[in-house]
Order: C-alpha cells, then structure tokens, then sequence
C-alpha cells in the first residue's frame, strides 16, 4: 500500500507530501518547497530511504528546494511535464519575488506525460498531465490508496489560479472535470494548500467545477 504524510512547508504553508510504500519503506518527497531538515527529519523518523523527488509544477512554494535536495541527497528529479521548463528556469526571479531562499535550478532526470506511470517499490502510480494553473502541471494518482496528489489544480471548495503566465481557465476547468473526475468520486486527493477533499464532495458544492457548475457553463 502507498502511505504518506502531509508536511506542509513554506510561508505559503504548501502540503508537501512524503509518500512510500509500507512494503519496501522506499520514498518519495512531491514538492519539496522548502525546509529541507525537516522534511529529511520525517524520513528518518519513519525509517524510509528516500529514492526520488517527484515534481508536479515548478512554482517556487512547490520547487523552491527540490534543486538542492536532489543534489545533496543524490536523488532523481520526477516530472513535472516539460511545458513547465519556463516556470523552472524563472525560479530565481520566483525567489525574489515572493522572498524565498535562492533556490537552485535543476534540470528534472525524467520528464512526464499524461499517461505515465511511476514506480516507488511496489507502488504503481499514475500520471495526469493536468494544465490550466501551469501548462506543464502533472497529477500523481495511486488506485492502490484511491489518493491524487494534485498539487494546485484543485482545492477543497476551489480552484487554481489562472492569472500567472501560461495559466488558462477553461484549460485548468477541462483538465479537472475530463482528466480527475474520472478517477472516481471516492477518491480522496491532496491539495498543494489546505486540507483534504474527495472528487465527489468537489462535484457536489465546489463553485467552480461542480457538476452544477458545470452544466450551467
Ligand atoms: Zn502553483
Ligand atoms: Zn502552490
């Protein structure tokens, strides 16, 4: 089975997750923003080794510390798709803007498309290419827990925003209803801010892209 642990991180309190299978204790860390010692901590504490980074998007509250985790630790970097290379190159300027620590620029080991899957012991998880909040934003999605990391796509009771460059409205819309709501009313996702939802529970009430929502356009 995939377990996991939410950490948040950052000023902008983003829900990294440190995710593992029970039956290898091997791991991985989805956006490592920041506070690298504690995330390292969580690890140790839980006994896991750690073997990968895997990226959904490269804003700075997501990516701001994956450049030198990856370097320190020796790890593979894991995603996000390669529509996303402008935001990892800006994530100097990113830091200044928003008064991070510099962060590294990396180059991701592996690049990932819709469709893809992700091996950490002997978990399978899936991958969504999900754009409209940035155009190479991925989803990583395990049928084993009937869990989504989404990053910031969704929220419980909103949405991404579209406002950066590259974001696209009715693209982020499409990306949610066409490529998340398929998996399932049941599964439970975690957000890149805030707490936890099921894509059912968002059909129902969320403002943006419930079913309702949706039909009324
Ligand atoms: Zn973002
Ligand atoms: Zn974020």
């Amino acid at each position: 089975m995939l377990r996991y642990q939410i950490l948040p991180v950052t000023d902008f309190q983003q829900n990294c997750s440190l995710v593992w299978c029970d039956q290898t204790n091997e791991a991985a860390l989805i956006d490592p923003g920041g506070e690298i010692p504690r995330l390292l901590a969580a690890v140790q504490q839980r006994g896991l080794t750690l073997k990968a980074i895997w990226q959904t998007h490269a804003h700075i509250d997501h990516a701001g510390a994956t450049g030198q985790l990856a370097r320190e630790q020796g790890l593979p970097i894991v995603g996000p798709h390669p529509d996303d290379q402008f935001w990892i190159d800006g994530l100097p300027q990113q830091s200044q803007m928003f008064g991070f620590p510099p962060a590294e620029h990396f180059t991701p080991t592996r690049w990932l498309q819709d469709g893809d899957t992700v091996q950490l012991g002997q978990e399978t998880v899936q991958v969504r290419h999900c754009p409209g909040h940035t155009p190479g934003h991925v989803v990583f999605y395990s049928p084993t827990a009937q869990r989504a990391f989404v990053g910031d796509v969704l929220f419980a009771g909103s949405i991404g925003r579209t406002d950066f460059p590259g974001g696209n409205f009715e693209q982020l819309i499409a990306s949610i209803t066409q490529r998340l709501w398929p998996l399932g009313d049941e599964t439970v996702f975690i957000p890149g801010h805030g707490p936890e939802s099921s894509f059912g529970a968002e059909r129902r009430s969320n403002p943006f892209v419930s079913d309702a929502a949706v039909r009324r356009g």
